[in-house]
């Protein structure tokens, strides 16, 4: 086994299933053709994520891609999803992680030493995560439903207006700054999710839903699958500003890989080398220091670098690690140690 099994801060396979895209056991068996099945993650040291259950929007253009191939450009946010329509849709998620599990791909894990011993085992840890909470009720029935069911992570908005707040839209050159902050259900929600030790993650949100949250939550600050704004002016990067507020909260971002977040010119295009992740890597390690960084791939929801592939890649990234000086320490870090680190820190373990 890998010395540096990857725990990763973002994936979408959930939605290729629900989709119908693949189903639970070809991922457990590797006939899955996206970017993450148990044989490839077991090839590439893949240990686990966080898993994330994503409501479409009704409108939802696969074409998004194509427009992100030439900034600059700024693509409207996508229509409301109501909560009915979310709730029957994360239902289904928490089910295809059901599924997951029984079928031997995942272990679901609650708890940072549940991750620590699936990676230990060689099972996939996997981290319920909610993008986007438009099945939340304001009275957080659900939200306590799910907690109880293994929820550890959410999203308050994904790139779309909710009742809670305002999502980023996906615009090159922009940056975050782009609408109002949460509501005041918005800021309940987090509190809410501070009481339950829920993380909240910033990915996705404007700056001033950021600072919002900044300013009511009792935990770390993370970020899952954002990229430098100093290297990669999108809307969806992490500004200076905000890698300071996180540095100051002990919180982390996780990389994405993600070519337009990643590209300095903003092209979702995927034929380019690891260089540019590792000017990312820089910029985020000086601003956050060795203990901040980490990976937020985005496996199966983004178009992510060729050098790279799927999770089968994860080692030319690693070895690209090697070569620009990273040692033992700090390669255990980034791989899994610092997402232990700070998900112990914001769920309450020692
Ligand atoms: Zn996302």
């Amino acid at each position: 086994m890998t010395d540096f099994p990857v725990f990763d801060g973002h994936n979408d396979l959930v939605l290729r299933i629900l989709r119908g895209h693949v189903t639970a056991d070809a991922v457990a068996s590797g006939l899955s053709d996206g970017h993450i099945d148990k044989p490839r993650a077991q090839k590439g040291g893949l240990g686990g994520g966080m898993f994330a259950i994503f409501v479409p929007s009704p409108d939802d253009k696969a074409v998004r891609h194509d427009e992100m191939r030439n900034p600059p450009y700024d693509i409207a946010l996508p229509t409301r999803v109501t909560e009915a329509e979310a709730t029957d849709w994360t239902e289904r998620g928490l089910d295809a992680m059901d599924a997951l599990e029984a079928a031997g791909a995942i272990r679901i894990c609650r708890t940072a030493q549940e991750i620590e011993a699936a990676l230990a085992a060689e099972e996939m840890a996997a981290v319920l995560h909610i993008e986007g909470a438009e099945a939340i009720d304001r009275d957080f029935e659900k939200l306590n439903a799910w907690h109880a069911r293994g929820l550890r992570s959410l999203g308050p908005v994904w790139s779309r207006d909710t009742v809670w707040g305002h999502g980023v839209p996906f615009r090159y050159p922009s940056d975050p700054d782009t609408g109002p902050g949460l509501t005041e259900d918005g800021k309940a929600l987090v509190r809410e999710c501070n009481r339950l030790k829920i993380l909240v993650d910033l990915s996705h949100l404007n700056a001033k839903g950021v600072e919002d949250v900044a300013r009511i939550t009792d935990a770390p600050l993370v970020a899952t699958h954002s990229n430098a704004w100093a290297v990669c002016p999108h809307s969806r990067n992490v500004t200076d500003r905000q890698l300071a507020m996180i540095r100051d909260s002990d919180g982390m971002v996780g990389i994405n890989f993600a070519s337009a977040f990643l590209r300095p010119d903003g092209r979702m295009e995927s034929e380019f080398e690891l260089d540019i992740m590792l000017r990312h890597f820089d910029d985020l390690i000086s601003s956050l220091g060795e203990d901040r960084v980490g990976l937020g791939s985005d496996f199966d929801g983004a178009l992510v670098p060729d050098r790279i592939g799927d999770c089968a890649g994860l080692p030319n990234l690693l070895t690209a690690l090697r070569s620009h000086g990273v040692d033992d320490g700090l390669m255990t870090k980034i791989t899994h140690g610092n997402w232990l680190r700070v998900l112990r820190k914001t769920w309450g373990e020692q």
